[in-house]
């Protein structure tokens, strides 16, 4: 279809597809968005969280109590606490995992957003597996590390 002046009008005309928008899109880009979609859901469940007092409130753990062992998510909560008030190194050491998805996140969403905002020389950077498995290594190496300066400390005693 041409325009008066001459020039093809047709990609104007096209509407806005969602399906398209969503399977035309790199994996790379999906990740980017559903990480946003995944923070803005950790941020209404913290919110949640902190507001509901017999929940925030709870005290030890629940697979402690029962096992007299950490569970791999312990320290979690103080690790995000002390990170939302500034400790980076006091999070890291209740649960390394923690900042290490705070960094990779900040950097991952931080290069997509700045692509799709046009800032010249920045690409968004390429998913891969290895970070989540690098997680999943901190995850599991935070849980028997703890555990076993547990066992120390109580043979100490
Ligand atoms: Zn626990």
């Amino acid at each position: 279809m041409k325009n008066p002046s001459g020039q093809d009008n047709d990609h104007n005309k096209k509407p806005f597809s969602l399906r398209e928008w969503l399977f035309g899109m790199s994996v790379d880009r999906k990740v980017f968005w559903l990480g946003l979609l995944l923070a803005i859901m950790f941020i209404a469940g913290w919110a949640v969280y902190c507001n509901i007092p017999w929940l925030s409130g709870m005290g030890e753990c629940r697979f402690k109590q029962v096992t007299g062992l950490y569970c791999p998510g312990c320290g979690g909560t103080r690790a995000v606490r002390a990170l939302l008030s500034g400790h980076m190194i006091g999070s890291f050491i209740y649960h390394p995992f923690v900042p290490y998805c705070v960094i990779m996140w900040l950097v991952y969403e931080g290069s997509h957003l700045l692509e799709i905002l046009h800032v010249p020389g920045v690409k968004g950077m390429k998913f891969r597996e290895a970070y989540a498995y690098v997680g999943i290594g901190i995850l599991l190496c935070n849980w028997i590390i703890k555990n076993i300066m547990l066992f120390v400390i109580n043979g100490l005693h």
